[in-house]
């Protein structure tokens, strides 16, 4: 089909201006590589492209990272016009870069772009758009098995106007950085704060989806989880507990259900509380393949993983996301509403004979990093 700006931005239309030596970073070395905090360095290049309602997307660029220019009345910094992908890039033994699913990210950040009134674009363009950049910033693609390159593609109402309008502007834009190990010592099981006085999310907002909008406000949430001891919080849903997420990952409990079934089961996507991750769509298909117990995609409550554990029949709890692949639930601190009391749950997800969590993550890694091969879930 024919280029139309009015429709995406497109990879044969890109601007590349390469980082001169004196505008290049230094990477962090093999051994710092592993440690390095998250977020905190970033690769020599980003992506930008602006758009605007009468001529459309301009032509992409690739350039040396460096400040936005944006009007002190731009949508972003007052109504939070804004949406973000999370995704990695991991340098195989083999020596490949390799993206997982990215077509995926890009899909959900359309959906998501829709949702927050800004413009779309063409999912494939824009994958293609990140490979060039991966190409130019390929050296920042740590040489190691359990390091990667993060990507957060982004997207920014820009119109300097202050009514809570459709915005008129907006600027996409990528930027890159290396992600260390998640595992230093082996999975750590994290405590989980369940009160469901904190809401993440609520029918008919934008869980869902991926914008800014949803993280800011949890933020002081996991301050008050810290402060009771918790790593996350397991965030709950309604008078009747639902089970939605844990921190910014999805939950998945293996159990043995009431009738008596060996289950899998995570909460389904169509009330629109849950982020539809990468991650708990590959595992659902892994699981479905495995063939080993139920998989189901089901509403629970906090009362059925009581009741579960009083009767010594669930075994793995674990959240899941690009960031860590998944993370092990060790424990729960309850909020009982009921008493205003404080319980502590154990959940054994580390003793399981299953072993599903392992082997999901062993399956993911292996594929990310290329031993394995697996048709589709990958781009060179
Ligand atoms: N839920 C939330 C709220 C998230 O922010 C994320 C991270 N994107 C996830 C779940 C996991 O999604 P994914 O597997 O695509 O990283």
């Amino acid at each position: 089909p024919a280029q139309d700006p009015m429709k995406s931005f497109y990879r044969k239309d890109l601007k590349i201006q390469k980082a001169t030596k004196e505008q290049m970073h230094t990477k962090p070395d093999h051994l710092q590589v592993e440690k390095v905090k998250f977020g905190h360095t970033y690769a020599d290049h980003m992506m930008t492209c602006d758009w605007d309602e009468t001529n459309g997307w301009a032509a992409p660029k690739i350039e040396p990272i460096t400040d936005l220019k944006i009007h002190p009345g731009a949508k972003v910094l007052h109504y939070a016009s804004e949406l973000f992908e999370g995704m990695k890039a991991y340098r195989g033994l083999d020596n490949k870069i390799r993206l997982f699913r990215p077509e995926m990210n890009m899909a959900r950040m359309r959906r998501t772009a829709a949702r927050a009134a800004l413009p779309d674009f063409d999912a494939e363009e824009a994958v293609q758009i990140l490979i060039e950049m991966l190409k130019i910033d390929q050296e920042w693609v740590p040489y190691s098995n359990v390091c990667s390159l993060y990507i957060r593609p982004t997207l920014i109402g820009t119109d300097p106007t202050l009514g809570v309008a459709f915005s008129k502007n907006a600027k996409f834009f990528v930027i890159t950085g290396p992600a260390g190990q998640y595992y230093a010592t082996g999975f750590q099981p994290v405590k989980l704060l369940a009160d469901s006085r904190h809401i993440r999310a609520f029918p008919g907002g934008v869980g869902a989806y991926k914008m800014g909008c949803n993280y800011a406000p949890t933020i002081w949430v996991g301050k008050e989880a810290e402060k009771k001891n918790c790593q996350q919080v397991l965030w709950l849903n309604g008078e009747d507990e639902e089970i939605t997420e844990v921190g910014t990952m999805n939950i998945f409990v293996l159990w043995k259900n009431e009738q008596g079934e060996l289950e899998l089961v995570t909460p389904p996507l169509h009330k629109g509380l849950i982020l539809p991750g990468v991650t708990r769509d590959s595992l659902l298909e892994l699981a479905r393949e495995m063939n080993e117990f139920k998989v189901s995609e089901r509403i629970f409550y906090m009362e059925d993983v009581k009741k579960a554990l009083a009767e010594n029949r669930l075994f793995e709890m674990f959240g899941c996301g690009t960031a860590c692949v998944v993370n092990p639930v060790g424990s729960i601190h309850y909020h009982n509403k009921e008493k205003n009391e404080y319980e502590d749950w154990n959940i054994p997800t580390m003793k399981s004979k299953y072993n599903v969590m392992q082997r999901f993550y062993d399956t993911i890694v292996d594929i990310q990093y290329g031993r394995l091969e697996r048709p589709g879930w990958t781009r060179e």
